[in-house]
């Protein structure tokens, strides 16, 4: 192990016992759903944030296995879709402008590529020249909230603004499974940030189904996934965070993803002295302003469900409500304003 592993270890161990306050939180969904039988359990470290898994109502054998194998492809999708791990596709194509993109990478790649698409949403996967210029150009964890960064000027936010168009993006099939992608314009990289812990989750549900799962929560970093119900037959309870402290509601959920973003988990200091979040306004190009603490969205489908969330955290107050009146009967909608109000839509 080299010095720079150390540090990165180091790193990592403190992260975790930084974020023990959140793992208390992510206990009380477990204390609070766990039925007669014996739940099954393991947190793990990956993506930048602590993830619990339980799974309830199977022999301890088959929770082991199903749990191994959630933790081994959980970090292997860790590695693949990362936009800074140097042997992963994704930082390779970003790094040429072009490459190839097979499995895990590809299919979460297309999925990306067709929400960045959809003009609904603010999402789009070309964000992560916008990232670098707002400091968040690796992937250190917890430390980034002592980041203090130049603000970026307007020729630069706009500069980074002009790789941001999906139609840049070229597409070909290639032998086998493979994506030839390529990029138009030299610049332009792509982030999976805001799809990856939603895309992981639904792969790990898929996991523990094939294993005869029939009950499990998931909680990877705000994305909760709930398979069945609890082994009493009753739905699930998530809570959903006030970052000022405890939940500000309660969702009764079963076979469903309710996923959280806020300006609050992330964020660095500006030279200027305010704090800048992750989560950019494709629009502006900015941090997003929109009012809102959190939004959460709460969905059959975990990859949906973590785009949604980010996007509806950009759109604000009436972008959601618009959005819901839209999608009537395939989501539900929590918001956490600025002047404290919290709306179930
Ligand atoms: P978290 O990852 O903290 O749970 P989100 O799911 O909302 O939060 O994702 C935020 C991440 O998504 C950012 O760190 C960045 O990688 C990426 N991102 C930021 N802005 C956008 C955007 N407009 N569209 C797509 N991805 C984005
Ligand atoms: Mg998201």
């Amino acid at each position: 192990m080299d010095r720079s592993d150390n540090n990165t270890l180091l790193i990592r161990l403190i992260g975790a016992a930084v974020c023990t306050a959140a793992l208390i939180a992510l206990f009380i969904f477990s204390v609070n759903n766990r039925s007669k039988d014996t739940a099954f359990s393991r947190n793990i470290f990956a993506m930048d944030t602590i993830m619990e898994l339980a799974v309830y109502g199977v022999d301890a054998d088959t929770a082991t296995i199903a749990l191994d194998e959630a933790e081994s492809l959980i970090n292997e999708l860790d590695h693949e879709l990362s936009a800074h791990d140097k042997e992963s596709s994704i930082y390779k194509l970003n790094e040429a402008g072009e490459g190839i993109l097979s499995g895990y990478a590809r299919e979460c790649f297309m999925l990306a590529y067709s929400y960045s698409a959809d003009e609904e949403l603010p999402f789009n996967m070309l964000i992560l020249p916008l990232m670098e210029i707002w400091g968040f150009g690796d992937d250190s964890n917890e430390f980034i909230k002592d980041r203090v960064i130049p603000v970026p000027t307007e020729d630069e936010i706009e500069a980074a603004l002009a790789y941001e168009d999906i139609d840049d993006i070229e597409l070909s099939d290639e032998e086998g499974d493979s994506l030839y992608v390529r990029f138009k314009k030299e610049g332009m990289a792509v982030d999976l940030g805001g799809i990856a812990k939603g895309y992981a989750s639904s792969l790990v549900m898929d996991l523990f189904r094939e294993h005869g799962i029939k009950s499990a929560l998931i909680n990877l970093g705000g994305n909760v996934v709930t398979l069945g119900s609890k082994t009493d037959g009753t739905p699930f309870r998530v809570g959903i965070r006030d970052p000022e402290g405890g939940y500000f509601d309660v969702v009764c959920v079963s076979d469903m993803a309710v996923v959280t973003s806020g300006g609050y988990e992330r964020y660095v200091t500006g030279e200027d002295g305010k704090v800048y979040h992750h989560i950019i306004d494709p629009l502006t190009g900015r941090p997003a302003e929109s009012g809102l603490i959190s939004a959460t969205a709460v969905c059959t489908d975990p990859t949906l469900a973590d785009v949604l969330s980010t996007s509806l955290f950009i759109m604000g107050r009436e972008g959601a409500e618009k959005y819901a009146s839209q999608h009537i009967g395939e989501l539900e909608i929590l918001l956490l304003c600025d002047d404290g109000e919290s709306l179930h839509l």
